[in-house]
């Protein structure tokens, strides 16, 4: 089969991390006889040097035009004085919005090799771990109205019933694919909206009776994510929820350079990206862990392709090359210390 990918290297390490995203695409297309086309395109800092704004028309245009978009990671301290509409993130939240992407994916997957990385006591973590976090992107309380009044400021938490269904419906299908348990978190006993949310979770659930499902409110979800991680499989969360609990959730891996993402709408097209930032400390200097964005590609041959065996390769490959001992500088534990090059060998090299 043949499939157009856009390319966003970014700023700071994000070309070094998509090189090794692209080479592991290249081999998974030779493997199993798919042929990718890769289109490289500017978001972010380079695209501001180069044509004045974070996200250039023509940027968009081939995204659109695309089966899926690979990004690296986009900012730096060069653009940390420009002002708001002109810094490199906005250039991501115009890609998220115009290309209507309005789920975003996040597995936190401690793999065995690297337990010991992990924060949580050994008793707790177990051997290994693997959450999916569904975060709706584009509604709630970072959309809603907002403001002054003389009494004070003001945000709202909005959802229409559409806005929820097919957030819902996405993470149901996710949940299904995966350990098919999904846990509904809102906070239902005081908020109006979190009681649509729900409703709207539950005459989902009809659609998919293979999948179990329960719910918790978002207090008790921080809590218990850290207290008995090993209960969850997949969850499905608000926006600003969300934000909060994908970020709990990744940092019980404790390795920010492993985790990947995948932001979706209504098709299949989605971008994919590393969760981490452009790491500017280390720029250039071959330390970058290119295995988030590897694990990326993952998610993408998955979500956007619809090519499970594909994906299960490149995961099976990371982990292989882990359990082989190689460990980029940021990893922690037994191994031996390769370049962002040796390590994205190691993983071409085990992609059988
Ligand atoms: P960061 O994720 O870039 O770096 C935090 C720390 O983690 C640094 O010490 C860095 O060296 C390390 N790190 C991150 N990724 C790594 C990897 N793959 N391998 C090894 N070490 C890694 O976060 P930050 O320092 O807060 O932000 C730097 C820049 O990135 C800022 O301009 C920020 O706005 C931007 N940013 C972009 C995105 C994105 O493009 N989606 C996300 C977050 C931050």
């Amino acid at each position: 089969m043949k499939f157009n990918i856009a390319v966003i290297e970014g700023d700071g390490i994000g070309p070094e991390v998509t090189r090794a995203a692209v080479a592991v695409l290249e081999r998974v297309g030779e493997r199993y006889g798919h042929h990718f086309e890769f289109n490289y395109v500017l978001a972010g800092g380079r695209a501001i040097d180069e044509t004045g704004v974070p996200l250039p028309a023509s940027t968009l245009e081939v995204c659109q035009n695309s089966d899926a978009v690979l990004l690296g990671a986009v900012g730096g301290p060069k653009w940390d004085q420009l002002p708001g509409h002109l810094r490199p993130e906005k250039g991501l939240l115009q890609i998220r919005q115009g290309l209507g992407l309005f789920g975003n994916i996040r597995p936190a997957k401690v793999f065995k090799a690297l337990k010991e990385a992990s924060p949580l006591k050994p008793e707790i973590m177990g051997d290994s771990l693997d959450i999916v976090v569904i975060r709706e992107l584009t509604g709630g309380l970072y959309f809603g109205k907002r403001g002054r009044d003389e009494a004070g400021a003001y945000d709202t938490m909005r959802y229409s019933e559409a806005e929820v269904r097919r957030i819902a419906r996405l993470a149901f299908e996710v949940a299904k694919k995966r350990g098919g348990h999904l846990t509904n978190v809102d906070k239902m006993n005081v908020l109006e909206s979190s009681r649509l949310w729900r409703e709207v979770v539950l005459e989902v659930a009809g659609e998919y009776p293979e999948v179990t499902l329960n719910h918790q409110l978002v207090d008790n979800a921080a809590m218990q994510l850290v207290r008995d991680p090993h209960q969850f499989d997949t969850i499905v969360t608000a926006n600003l929820f969300g934000d909060i609990l994908s970020d709990e959730a990744s940092m019980l891996t404790g390795s920010i350079g492993m985790l990947p993402s995948a932001s979706l709408g209504e098709g299949r097209l989605g971008l994919y990206e590393p969760i981490h930032g452009s790491a500017p400390d280390i720029a250039g200097e071959h330390k970058a862990n290119p295995l988030g964005t590897i694990l990326s590609t993952a998610l993408m041959l998955r979500y956007s392709f619809d090519l499970e065996e594909e994906a299960l390769a490149v995961e099976g490959a990371v982990e292989k090359a882990l359990d082989d001992g190689y460990r980029t500088p940021d990893l922690k534990g037994l191994g031996r210390t390769v370049t962002t090059e040796e390590m994205t060998d190691a993983v071409l090299e085990r992609l059988v």
